[in-house]
C-alpha cells in the first residue's frame, strides 16, 4: 500500500520586505514578494526522507493561499514533491488560524492522507497552533515538534527535544506531525528537480471544491480581529561604547542603568 503524505506548506511575505498592514487591518501582501515559509522546507524534507525509506510513497503538497502562493508550491515540488494542491478563493482573504485549519482539513480528507506533516510555525503568523487544530478537526493524533521523524509498519515514531529531556514519541497512522528545524538540513532544488516540477500537477480547489461557506472564513469568519496596528518605532543606533580604558566601566554602568544587573 503506497504511504500517502501530505505536507501544508505556507507561503510567506519575505521577511527582508517591508511589511505593513491593509486598510482592513490584514497583512498588505499586495507588494511584498512572498517564498515558501522557510520553516515548511523542514517539513518537505522529512517527507522527502520519510518516502526514500518506504517501500511506496507519494507526496503531496498543499497550500492554502493567494494565487502567487503557487511559488511555494513550485518550490516544494522542485525539492521532490510528487504533487501540489492549491486551496485558492477570494472569500479567504483574512481567514485566521481556525478558518485554516478547517479549510486544511477539507483539502487533506479530499486529496487522501494517512500522514500530515507540518512545519513547527510558520515565519509571519508564528502561532504554530495549525498542527493541533488540523488533528482535531481530522480526529487522528498529533505529535508535534520533532526534531527526528520515521515511519514503520503503520506506526509514526518520532523525538521530541525538551530544555530538560527528550521524549520518545508514536502513534498509529493515520496522523499529524510537525517538525522543527532541528531535524536536518532541507535540500536544494537541484536544477534537474526545478525542470522536472513544471511538469508536475497542481491542483486548484476553491471554497465550493471544499464544500465550505464563505461565512465560514475569510474576515467574516474569523474568531479574532485585529482592531488596531501601530508601526513600531524604527530601531535606534544604540549606545556606541569607545573603550579608552574605560569601557568595562562603562558597560557595567549601562547595564545596571538598565537593571540588567
Ligand atoms: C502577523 C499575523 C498575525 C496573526 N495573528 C492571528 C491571531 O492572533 N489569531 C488567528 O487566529 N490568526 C492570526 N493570523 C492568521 C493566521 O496566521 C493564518 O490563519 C494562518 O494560516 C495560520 O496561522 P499561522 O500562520 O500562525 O500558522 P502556524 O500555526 O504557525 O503554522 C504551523 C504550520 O501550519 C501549516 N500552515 C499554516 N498556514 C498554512 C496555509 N495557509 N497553508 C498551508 N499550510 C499552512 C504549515 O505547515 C505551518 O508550518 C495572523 C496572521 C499574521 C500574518
Amino acid at each position: 500500500m503506497s504511504l500517502r503524505i501530505v505536507v501544508c506548506v505556507k507561503y510567506v511575505p519575505d521577511a527582508t520586505g517591508d511589511r505593513h498592514f491593509a486598510e482592513d487591518l490584514t497583512v498588505d501582501r499586495d507588494d511584498v514578494d512572498g517564498l515558501l515559509s522557510e520553516l515548511d522546507e523542514y517539513a518537505v524534507e522529512q517527507a522527502l526522507q520519510i518516502a526514500d525509506e518506504a517501500d511506496d510513497a507519494e507526496i503531496t503538497v498543499l497550500t492554502v493561499g493567494p494565487e502567487d502562493a503557487k511559488d511555494a508550491l513550485r518550490k516544494a515540488l522542485s525539492m521532490g514533491a510528487d504533487k501540489a494542491v492549491h486551496v485558492e478563493d477570494d472569500d479567504l482573504h483574512g481567514t485566521d488560524a481556525l478558518g485554516t485549519s478547517l479549510v486544511l482539513a477539507k483539502a487533506v480528507e479530499k486529496t487522501g492522507y494517512d500522514l500530515v506533516i507540518c512545519g513547527m510555525a510558520s515565519t509571519d503568523g508564528t502561532m504554530g497552533v495549525l498542527p493541533a487544530l488540523l488533528a482535531e478537526r481530522l480526529g487522528v493524533p498529533q505529535v508535534t515538534l520533532l526534531s527526528e521523524v520515521s515511519v514503520e509498519d503503520g506506526v509514526v515514531k518520532g523525538r521530541r527535544d525538551g530544555d530538560t529531556a527528550s521524549e520518545q514519541l508514536e502513534a498509529s497512522l493515520p496522523a499529524v506531525v510537525s517538525v522543527t528545524d532541528q531535524s536536518g538540513e532541507a535540500r536544494y532544488p537541484s536544477f534537474k528537480g526545478i525542470m522536472a516540477a513544471k511538469k508536475k500537477p497542481v491542483t486548484s480547489w476553491d471554497l465550493e471544491d471544499l464544500e465550505i461557506e464563505a461565512d465560514e472564513v475569510g474576515l467574516e469568519g474569523a474568531w479574532t480581529a485585529v482592531d488596531g496596528a501601530t508601526e513600531r518605532p524604527a530601531r535606534t543606533a544604540g549606545t556606541i561604547v569607545k573603550d579608552e580604558g574605560e569601557g568595562g566601566k562603562q558597560l557595567a554602568a549601562f547595564l545596571a542603568e538598565r537593571k540588567f544587573v
